[in-house]
C-alpha cells in the first residue's frame, strides 16, 4: 500500500496477441498516415521484407540496417531514405536496436512510430534513446521519443534463440526490479512488475525446454510489455548504471550483462530496501531477492560472471571509478569500495551473499 503518489497515465496504445501483426495496416491507419517505411536489422530482413509486401501500397520503404546502441551514422542514412521515401511514420519490426532506430528518426522528422518487439529487452514502451557518436554513448529522454503504438504479436518470439530469451527476460527483470523502489512508482507501476515477476518465473524455464511453446511466449512477452511500462514510467538507478558502464566503456552484449548484473545490483540495494523487493523474493524463492535472482538465473542457464564475457578483473576498478562518478537517486549510498565489492562478485559469478 502506498500512501501518496502520482499516476502519469500511460499514452502508448498496446495490442496484444498471437498474429497481431495482421493489424499493422489498421493501427497505422488509425494514427492518419498513409505512407510508411519499415525498419529491421539484416538479420531480420526476410520479416521485415515479408510485412512490407504484406501492407502494399502503404509501404513508401523499406531501411535493414538497424544497429546496436543507435550509430549515429546508420540513422543519418536512414534518415536520408526516410525523407526521399515520403513516408510519414515509421514501423520498427525488432528488438532494442530496431526500436531504438525509429525512435533516433521519429526525434529528427516528427514520424509517428508503429514498435513490433519481438524481444524483451523494452524500449518500446520508453521515451529514452541511447545514440552512439564517435564511440560515445549518450541517453536522452522526450516526448517525442514514446512509440505512439505497440503491436505486440507473440508469434514473432517463436524464433527467438533461447539464449537470448533468457538474457533478454533478465534485461526486462531488471527494469522491474528498479520499478519497485523508484521515488516516483505508483500503484499500476508496481502491480505490473509483481505480476510479471510470476508470469516470467512460469514462462521462461518452459521455454527452455520448448522454445515454440506459444503459453509460455504469451507469458514472457505479457511479462516484457509490463517491465517496458516499469522502465518508460519510473526512474532507474544503479542497476542500470552500472549496465550503461559496461556497454557504454567496455562494448560488453547488451542483454547479457544486464543479466549477469541483476542478482549483485538486486542484493545491493535489499540491503537498504528489503521489503520493496520482497515481490521478488516472493515470486523466485531463495530466501532473498538477490539470492533469487542468482538462482533462477542459474536453473535457466544464464550467463552468471563478468570474467564470462570478457572482462579483466583489472578493469573492475576502472569499472566502479566510471559508475560513481555522476551522482544519481539509489536506495543504498553508493560509494567507490562497496561498488568495487559488487563488481568483484559479479566477475567471479558467486552467488550473492554466500
Ligand atoms: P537487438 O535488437 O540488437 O536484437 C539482437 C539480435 O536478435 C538482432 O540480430 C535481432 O535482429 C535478433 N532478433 C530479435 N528478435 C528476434 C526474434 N524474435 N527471432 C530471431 N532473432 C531475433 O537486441 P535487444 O536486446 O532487443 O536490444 C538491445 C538494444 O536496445 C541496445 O542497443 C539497448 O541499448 C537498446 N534498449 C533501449 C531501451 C530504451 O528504452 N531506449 C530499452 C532497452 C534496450
Amino acid at each position: 500500500m502506498m500512501d501518496s503518489f502520482t499516476f502519469p497515465g500511460l499514452t502508448t496504445r498496446v495490442v496484444f496477441g498471437a498474429g497481431t501483426m495482421a493489424r499493422v495496416e489498421e493501427e497505422v491507419r488509425r494514427l492518419g498516415h498513409d505512407k510508411v517505411m519499415v525498419l529491421s536489422t539484416p538479420h531480420q530482413r526476410g520479416d521485415a521484407e515479408r510485412l512490407a509486401a504484406s501492407l502494399g501500397g502503404l509501404t513508401a520503404g523499406i531501411f535493414t540496417g538497424a544497429a546496436m546502441h543507435t550509430p549515429v551514422e546508420v540513422t543519418e542514412e536512414a534518415v536520408d531514405a526516410f525523407r526521399t521515401s515520403g513516408a510519414s511514420a515509421v514501423v520498427s519490426l525488432g528488438g532494442g536496436s530496431t526500436t531504438g532506430l525509429g525512435k533516433a528518426i521519429a526525434v529528427r522528422t516528427g514520424a509517428d512510430q508503429v514498435v513490433i518487439p519481438t524481444t524483451y529487452a523494452g524500449s518500446e514502451m520508453t521515451d529514452i534513446l541511447g545514440e552512439t557518436a564517435a564511440g560515445e554513448k549518450t541517453t536522452r529522454r522526450s516526448p517525442d521519443i514514446r512509440p505512439e503504438t505497440v503491436i505486440y504479436d507473440v508469434d514473432l518470439t517463436l524464433s527467438l534463440p533461447v539464449g537470448l530469451t533468457v538474457t533478454s527476460a533478465m534485461n526486462a527483470i531488471a527494469h522491474a526490479m528498479e520499478a519497485f523502489y523508484a521515488p516516483d512508482r505508483n500503484p499500476v507501476i508496481v502491480l505490473m512488475c509483481r505480476d510479471a515477476m510470476v508470469a516470467f518465473r512460469d514462462g521462461i524455464p518452459r521455454l527452455i525446454g520448448d522454445p515454440r511453446d506459444r503459453a509460455a511466449r504469451t507469458h514472457a512477452l505479457y511479462a516484457a510489455w509490463c517491465c517496458s511500462t516499469a522502465l518508460g514510467y519510473v526512474s532507474m538507478a544503479l542497476h542500470h548504471k552500472l549496465a550503461h558502464v559496461f556497454g557504454g566503456s567496455f562494448d560488453t552484449p547488451h542483454a547479457e550483462t544486464h543479466a549477469i548484473l541483476l542478482p549483485y545490483t538486486t542484493a545491493f540495494n535489499e540491503a537498504a530496501v528489503p521489503d520493496l523487493l520482497a515481490p521478488i523474493t516472493e515470486a523466485f524463492g531463495g530466501g532473498s531477492a538477490g539470492g533469487g535472482l542468482w538462482d533462477f538465473a542459474q536453473s535457466v542457464g544464464s550467463p552468471l560472471s563478468l570474467k564470462a564475457i570478457g572482462i579483466e578483473e583489472a578493469d573492475l576498478d576502472r569499472a566502479a571509478a566510471i559508475a560513481v562518478r555522476n551522482a544519481y537517486a539509489n536506495p543504498r549510498p553508493i560509494d567507490p569500495g562497496s561498488i568495487r565489492e559488487l563488481l568483484q562478485a559479479a566477475w567471479e559469478g558467486r552467488r550473492p551473499g554466500d
